[in-house]
């Protein structure tokens, strides 16, 4: 295959690993309509890690070498209050969903051109093959918690539906930044384990039981937040069941379901909200998290040549963390 050169102000990374997401099903071609303005054919892998290989003209702050994680949103122009913000994820001015993997060149393959340097985030002696989920499951649950912090108080009840590649880490950051109780919901009996490993006070099997539960847990008060990583129809109806009045349920889990916005049948008060990945600023931050040792990072490692299997492993449930292709080791 012919390398990828870097123009002026981009960067070509060579890549240490790349993980898998769910998001990859749908690009594939579950839901082809809903990615149409990303015609293939382009490189899947969104969630990248890796070495600087080559830096274009003008690329000052970067050198041959630095280990780095790629942040995903390459749509973002840079400029608006957004993306100036630091939101570069809910940037005003991109057209579509596209990211790296997703209209663009992604990391399932030996190196990435990356359009931009903005997009890089320097990881230190962090291994890459553990960073690379972090630019994707790892800043999506973070900035859909941090943006909540406000509704979720010390003493308060926060619930995980779906402790899989993204709900782990959704525990994790609620234990690093909350006081809250924190509740995983799952139905899975391994996954709840690890929940509990991670930080979940409390695990509930997934179905139409566990709302009345995590009422009980709260003497009926409901949960202060509700992150449902999964969004189907059932999940999200035991976010809503749960939730306190003045609560907000944030969807990150993109299944497709639908919730009723009904005066009446939510908790008055409430915020239903989604949130789409996350801005530079939040990998900094949690690549500066996993650097101080304080994220547990679970990775089921594939080379390359073993794309295929890691994506059935993936599709039947056959993963403990996320599965990261690692393109070097073939
Ligand atoms: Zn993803
Ligand atoms: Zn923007």
């Amino acid at each position: 295959m012919t390398e990828p050169h870097a123009g002026p102000g981009q960067v070509v990374v060579k890549v240490a690993g790349s993980g898998l997401c769910h998001t990859d099903f749908t690009v594939i071609g579950r839901d082809l309509a809903y990615w149409k303005s990303n015609p293939p054919p382009f490189t899947l892998g969104h969630e990248v890690a890796g070495w600087v290989e080559e830096v274009g003209s003008g690329v000052t702050n970067f050198r041959i070498g630095d280990a780095v994680a790629i942040a995903p949103s390459w749509a973002s122009c840079g400029r608006c209050h957004m993306c100036r913000s630091g939101d570069e994820n809910h940037c005003l001015y991109q057209k579509g969903i596209r990211a790296a993997g997703v209209g663009f060149d992604g990391g399932h393959a030996p190196y990435i051109l990356v359009p931009d340097a903005r997009f890089l985030v320097p990881i230190g002696d962090l291994d890459p093959v553990q960073a690379a989920p972090l630019t994707d499951a790892g800043i999506t649950t973070y900035t859909a918690i941090k943006s909540a912090l406000p509704r979720i108080w010390p003493g308060s009840t926060a619930v995980v539906i779906g402790a899989g590649g993204l709900g782990l880490y959704a525990i994790q950051f609620l234990r690093l930044l909350t006081g809250a109780r924190i509740v995983a919901v799952d139905s899975s009996d391994a996954r709840l384990k690890l929940a509990r490993e991670l930080g979940a006070d409390d695990v509930f099997a997934g179905g139409p039981d566990a709302a009345k539960q995590i009422r009980e847990l709260t003497g009926g008060i409901g949960a202060a937040f509700v992150l449902d990583c999964v969004g189907v129809d059932a999940t999200l109806a035991t976010g809503v069941t749960a939730l306190s009045w003045g609560g907000r349920l944030t969807m990150v889990g993109a299944g497709g379901g639908s919730a009723p916005f009904d005066f009446f049948q939510m908790p008055p008060g409430a915020e239903l909200t989604t949130s789409l990945n996350g801005g530079n600023i939040a990998l900094q931050e949690v690549i500066g998290l996993a650097a101080l040792g304080q994220l547990k990072i679970l990775v089921d490692r594939y080379p390359l040549s073993a794309a295929q299997q890691a994506y059935e492993d993936f599709e039947h449930g056959r993963l403990v963390g996320r599965a990261v292709l690692m393109p070097g080791q073939d």
